[in-house]
């Protein structure tokens, strides 16, 4: 049986690391209680964190980290050419990340002031949409394995997986969460896309936005609600900004 033009028998998956802290890959090989299931569902056949082995031959190619180099657009190109599928994992991959605070400064000033003379091979980041079509994105800094073995149970078995078109304050409700606006703490909960399982206010903290806007997230809302509160505009805008998912928004 064929699906998205994939064979469903254990698709061949490779794993690939452009500019990013590869945290998000380091997500698929650390939860070890579903790694067997999830080795048993693929054939890994290159991925750089847990294996040396490299392939040209691969179904689905997951990319981790954004593009901020010449030679890694030509790697993406590549990949594009080679895989049925591509998915773009995590923040960096999907919009930027926290690598798209780069394109606020002169990097020609920062690369004289940093490195001197020395060659440095650097550009403006951009998400990998932004160069390759993209399949797939799976947003989160880093990406929770939960998502991530159920969308691969989607690709490899058809299993049935909508992304949460809610936010984030649904699932921080649904843990009985106090809001951290009680607590004085700004949080992009209600305009962030959830399936996180709001980890941050979970533990104090206000959400930074790091999977982009929820489907219909109401910004303009959110804009008057925080105003009443008191927030700093200047605060609002660093946050809408820091993983680059809301740069639409801004
Ligand atoms: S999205 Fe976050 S965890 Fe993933 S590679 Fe980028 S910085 Fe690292
Ligand atoms: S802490 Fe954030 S995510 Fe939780 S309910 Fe308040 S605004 Fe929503
Ligand atoms: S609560 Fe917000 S910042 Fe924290 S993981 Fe979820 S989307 Fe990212």
């Amino acid at each position: 049986m064929k699906y998205l033009g994939i064979d469903s028998s254990r698709p061949r998956i490779a794993v690939f690391d452009l500019t990013g802290c590869q945290g998000c890959e380091l997500q698929l090989a650390n939860k070890e209680e579903t790694l067997a299931d999830f080795l048993n569902a693929v054939e890994v056949v290159q991925f750089r964190e847990i294996s040396s082995a490299t392939t040209t031959s691969y179904d689905i190619a997951f990319i981790d980290g954004c593009v901020s180099r010449a030679d890694e657009v030509e790697r993406l190109q590549t990949i594009r050419e080679r895989a049925a599928m591509v998915v773009a994992l995590g923040s960096c991959a999907c919009f930027g990340g926290v690598s798209r605070l780069k394109n606020d400064y002169d990097l020609d000033a920062a690369k004289r002031e940093v490195y001197g003379t020395l060659k440095i091979d650097t550009e403006p980041v951009r998400a990998v949409d932004e160069v390759i079509h993209v399949d797939f994105k799976i947003p989160g800094c880093p990406v929770t394995k939960d998502e991530v073995e159920r969308i691969v149970q989607h690709l490899v078995w058809d299993v049935p997986y909508h992304f949460p078109s809610y936010p984030v304050c649904l699932e921080c409700k649904q843990r009985f969460t106090v809001c951290t606006f009680d607590t004085g703490q700004l949080c992009l909960g209600s305009i962030t896309r959830a399936g996180c399982g709001a980890p941050c206010p979970a533990a104090g903290l206000g959400c930074w936005g790091c999977r982009g806007p929820a489907v219909e997230a109401n910004i303009e809302e959110f804009r008057t609600m925080v105003k009443e509160r008191d927030y700093a505009d200047d605060e609002v805008a660093e946050r809408l900004h820091f993983f680059g998912g809301f740069e639409e928004a801004q």
